[in-house]
């Protein structure tokens, strides 16, 4: 595969397309506001005038977009990839790179093999940092013989890619991805709060921690951000919520109590709701500053 498509050119989708670029991939593009593709096209990319034309001029698409409405409609609305697909025969593929509903997911790849079209959902891990470097952990549902057949676009964006199961199974991991990620940010938050009141060195207790056993991912990246009061995301509180009532969705439908997942839910929507859901989501630590009448940067 040498021709790929790219829709959705946001904080993920621009510099993951870039790195196809760098890896020699020829780019046809599409993004909702034209002006938001400058850098790729910049880099050598070419337009399209929407999904459809895309789909038109390449062998693979991927989207980078939103919510599971926003991937729907980049697919099967008007002037959507659907309307391009060249036919039975050229064996094009969707992978979808957003974090979207698993559920959804599955009936999306069915109504796409319809149009004689096959998908992968391929939600990523890693953040705006992983998506620049190229080391996004890949996670990705469908058949594995069309995963292989695009394993050189997933190395071109990422590092750590698995093929999970069937479709759906990418994205269902990613919903454990960010049940992990929204309870250790919690944690991050919590703990930097008893260390801001025990009068503590901030940057001598995130150095400490993180190289033992409660290190992790958050602590290292957002944990000095905290410390610093510097909100600029990265990823949104408003993605994350939208993630979690994902998570909330599948864990109803399956019958099953995430009572961390549901703390951590309700605090990241208070988050949204005084104010910072265009922030990062390090902005979480705002909310423990309210409940407990403190600052982390005194
Ligand atoms: P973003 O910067 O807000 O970009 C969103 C992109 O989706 C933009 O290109 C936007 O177009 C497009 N879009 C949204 N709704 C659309 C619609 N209905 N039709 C067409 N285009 C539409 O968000 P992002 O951070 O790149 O996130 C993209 C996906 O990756 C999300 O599913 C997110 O959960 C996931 N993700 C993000 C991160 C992260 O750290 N940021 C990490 C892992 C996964 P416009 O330019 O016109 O607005």
């Amino acid at each position: 595969m040498k021709r790929i498509g790219y829709v959705g050119l946001g904080i993920m989708g621009t510099p993951m397309a870039l790195n196809l670029i760098k890896a020699g991939f020829d780019l046809t593009v599409w993004n909702r506001t034209e002006a938001k593709a400058k850098d790729v096209l910049d880099a050598g990319a070419s337009w399209a005038e929407s999904p459809a034309e895309v789909a038109e001029k390449v062998e693979a698409v991927c989207i980078n977009v939103t919510d599971t409405p926003d991937v729907e409609d980049v697919i099967f609305g008007k002037h959507g990839i659907v309307e391009g697909n060249p036919g039975d025969t050229a064996e094009m593929v969707v992978i979808d790179h957003s974090t979207i509903s698993p559920a959804s997911t599955r009936l999306f790849a069915e109504r796409l093999a319809e149009h004689g079209v096959d998908m992968l959902d391929a939600p990523v891990s890693g953040g705006d940092v992983g998506a620049r470097n190229g080391t996004l952990s890949v996670m990705v549902g469908g058949k594995r013989a069309v995963f292989e057949r695009c394993s050189l676009i997933f190395k071109a964006v990422g590092k750590a890619i698995t093929h999970c199961g069937p479709n759906g199974a990418g994205q269902a991991t990613k919903a454990c991805n960010q049940v992990l990620c929204a309870v250790n940010l919690m944690g991050v938050c919590e703990a930097m709060a008893l260390a801001q009141r025990e009068g503590l060195d901030l940057e001598k207790m995130l150095a400490v921690t993180t190289a033992g056993a409660g290190g992790s991912w958050s602590l290292a990246n957002l944990g000095p951000q905290i410390a610093e009061g510097d909100m600029k995301p990265g990823f949104m509180i408003d993605l994350i919520n939208k993630d979690l009532n994902i998570v909330q969705a599948e864990s109803t439908g399956l019958n099953l109590p995430m009572p961390a997942t549901g703390l951590a839910r309700d605090l990241l929507r208070a988050a949204a709701i005084s104010g910072h859901g265009r922030d990062g989501t390090q902005a979480l630590s705002r909310v423990f500053e309210k409940l407990g009448g403190f600052t982390y940067h005194e």
